[in-house]
């Protein structure tokens, strides 16, 4: 029972560690093609949601659907070539790997599979023209021979959005990418997410208010665990619940 127009979806969802419920009967619906952004406190579940969403958790209970299909049985490899790529808060890039070698060996596979061992550098060369592209679509171009571990944070999110696009997701999921960035790495960021997202729908966790402001088509708010809004970002911002959840941080 695919639901029209929808491209990922969480139906009850819950997450329990030993008893405590991190994810507390979460539903909700991206549409095709939107930028969505989850916000909440600190500790509200954002990142276990994400996790949950990706394949990198599996729920205590509840379903998420990828294009109707359910997924949350699924392996985050299998869920990868069915249309869904994440980003890492936590750095994925291999630090002494040069810009564009990182690219290369994403383009190969997305995660290396059990008993599959990498391919030399050598031999991905055919790869080429595709990692070039990648690069210089999220603005590295002019970087491909600097090893990763040179980059500054801002170029290492933009590296990571480089190697969620080498499996050409639909759907594109974004932990945080402007943490720890200046005004100018955010104002990078919120470009190339803008660039990112045409033809993709987008899901992003976000702290800074006025980058999902200025990104967000609709906007769902968790706090502890559970839904407390979604909508239009304009609308849901001024929200009595929304308002006391941020006031109380
Ligand atoms: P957020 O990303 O919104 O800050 P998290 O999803 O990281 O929130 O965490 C939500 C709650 O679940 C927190 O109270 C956190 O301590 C708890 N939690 C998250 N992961 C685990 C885990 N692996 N084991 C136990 N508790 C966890």
């Amino acid at each position: 029972d695919p639901s029209p127009g929808v491209a990922l979806e969480a139906r009850h969802l819950v997450k329990e560690f030993r008893g405590f419920r991190a994810t507390n009967d979460v539903t909700l619906q991206i549409h095709g093609g939107e930028i969505h952004a989850i916000i909440g406190p600190n500790g509200a579940g954002k990142t276990t949601l994400f996790n949950l969403l990706s394949g990198f958790l599996r729920p205590t209970s509840g379903e998420v659907r990828l294009f109707g299909e359910r997924i949350d049985t699924l392996p985050p490899h299998q869920i990868v070539r069915r249309g869904l790529s994440r980003s890492f808060q936590i750095s994925s890039v291999f630090p002494t790997m040069t810009v564009r070698e990182n690219v290369l060996v994403a383009l190969q596979s997305p995660t290396p599979l059990p008993g599959q061992f990498w391919t030399p550098l050598s031999r991905l060369e055919a790869l080429g023209p595709r990692a070039d592209a990648i690069l210089a679509s999220v603005g590295l171009g002019d970087a491909p021979n600097r090893p990763a571990a040179d980059l500054s944070h801002g170029e290492k999110r933009q590296l990571e959005i480089g190697i969620s696009l080498t499996q050409d997701p639909r759907v594109l999921l974004l932990d945080e990418p402007t943490s720890g960035m200046g005004s100018e790495g955010i104002a990078r960021v919120i470009a190339l997410v803008r660039q990112v997202a045409r033809g993709r729908t987008v899901v992003l966790v976000e702290h800074n208010m006025s980058v999902v402001a200025q990104l967000a088509d609709r906007i769902t708010v968790l706090q502890y665990g559970g839904v407390i809004a979604s909508g239009r970002y304009d609308d849901v911002r001024r929200d009595p619940r929304v308002i006391e959840a941020y006031l109380g941080e």
